[in-house]
């Protein structure tokens, strides 16, 4: 999906948190400006299982130095996580720190000809940080995130929580739970419970079903 930013009409919104204003940097090449922003994260900043809540505070620590073809934009992105481990599910809130750096090419200083399509560019004053934070946060968030490094994660038989029971096992080579589902199996006409390969365990389940019934 092509961004705005990258369209040579100017149609960022100056009101938008992170589209933001270099004119006060002016444009002598050498000139450089510092600024402490805090702006609120955009929607769907993050991946399926951790990402920056919307809205909350993204700090950001920014150099814009003007240089011969734009404005060079270096920076450190502190934003909060939320997520949930991809092993026990736990929830997951943490804080993330990413660096970035980019080129904002002037939009009259280029006749078109040398300005590859990737480039960002200013519109007018104007920059937008969105698809810059978005590489440097998104892209470098884990797409398994942990909430330890050795999490035990859920016992796959019957999801316990295996840090709370480090001594977790099961005795019974049918989980209760598997033997439920196989009673609602059973139940249908279809009896499509041979695709769960139970050896042997149909006696069992057979008789968890009947003390289910009673
Ligand atoms: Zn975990
Ligand atoms: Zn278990």
């Amino acid at each position: 999906m092509p961004h705005e930013s990258r369209n040579p009409l100017t149609r960022l919104d100056p009101n938008a948190p992170l589209v933001l204003d270099t004119r006060a940097l002016g444009r002598q090449p050498g000139s450089s400006r510092e600024e402490n922003l805090s702006v609120p994260a955009p929607e769907d900043f993050g991946v399926e299982m951790v990402g920056v809540p919307a809205g909350a505070a993204i700090e950001l620590d920014i150099r814009f130095e003007a240089v011969l073809e734009g404005v060079l934009v270096t920076g450190t992105a502190t934003v909060p996580l939320e997520g949930e481990c991809a092993r026990c599910l736990d929830p997951i809130a943490s804080t993330f720190e990413a660096d970035f750096q980019e080129l904002f090419v002037y939009d009259d200083t280029r006749s078109g000809g040398n300005a590859g399509d990737d480039e960002l560019r200013l519109e007018g004053d104007l920059i937008d940080l969105e698809p810059v934070l978005r590489d440097a946060v998104v892209l470098a968030l884990p797409l398994s995130p942990l909430c330890r490094d050795d999490c035990p994660g859920l016992c796959p038989d019957c999801g316990a929580r295996l840090a709370d029971q480090p001594d977790h096992r099961h005795d019974d080579a049918v989980d209760p739970r598997w033997a439920a589902l196989q009673g609602l199996e059973g139940d249908t006409p279809a009896g499509s419970d041979r695709g769960n390969g139970s050896n042997g365990s149909r006696g069992t389940a057979d008789r968890r079903e009947r003390r289910q019934e009673g």
